[in-house]
């Protein structure tokens, strides 16, 4: 790189500002900042290919469409059994799918818990949560979830009875798992929007739980 070429300058944005912001950087920007530049400046990528992507990640991907899937088998039972039967299929019905999906749909009841990792590295079904969190990607969380899962969720706040039996998903390239939370008591009245308004993230992963506001 030259002292006469800086990207900021030259392309008129970064992915990493927002306008008027001039905030403390990150290590992790600073870092993603550098190898962007040199991937552009090397010809790897172009930065239209970086606006596609991340486009992508705040829109197109994400657990809006997650809580979504949610809300419809909540709603529609001939529906939920599709998406237990066949995850994908189902969720190609809601125009969702593509890139890091092959999702499997595993469901909580009252009985029984479940709760998502990838011991490998991160496989996580991007279409409907989007990029998975940092924590998720820890080695402690990755180790953890396995040996000791109720500890885990207690961390997360999430207090199991013994008599739940808690059952932990290894997610992979080729499967990924995708939580079907259970329906909390008093949402009999919700529409599907409003259902969706109450599923996170967490929910999906089963480090969490859905509740009422
Ligand atoms: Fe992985």
């Amino acid at each position: 790189m030259t002292a006469d070429h800086d990207h900021d300058d030259d392309h008129g944005h970064s992915h990493y500002d927002t306008p008027g912001s001039r905030r403390a950087r990150s290590q992790l920007e600073l870092r993603a900042m550098a190898l962007e530049a040199a991937l552009v400046e090397n010809g790897v990528i172009h930065t239209d290919a970086i606006d596609f992507f991340t486009d992508a990640m705040e829109h197109r991907f994400g657990p809006h469409h997650g809580a979504r899937v949610v809300a419809r088998a909540w709603t529609d039972s001939a529906f939920k059994q599709r998406l237990l039967d066949d995850g994908n299929a189902a969720v190609a019905e809601l125009g969702i799918g593509g890139l890091e999906g092959n999702v499997r749909v595993v469901e909580n009841t009252p009985g029984t818990h479940n709760m998502v990792v990838c011991t490998l590295c991160s496989c996580y079904p991007w279409p409907l949560l989007g990029l998975p969190p940092l924590w998720y990607k820890s080695f402690a969380y990755r180790s953890r979830a396995v040996a000791e899962p109720r500890a885990v969720l207690r961390e997360f706040g999430v207090e199991l009875d013994d008599s739940v039996r808690l059952q932990v998903w290894d997610s992979s390239s080729e499967v990924r798992y995708f939580v079907l939370p259970d329906r909390p008591e008093g949402t009999e009245g919700m529409s599907e929007d409003e259902l969706a308004a109450l599923i996170d993230r967490n929910a999906m992963i089963g480090t969490g739980l859905v509740s009422l506001p």
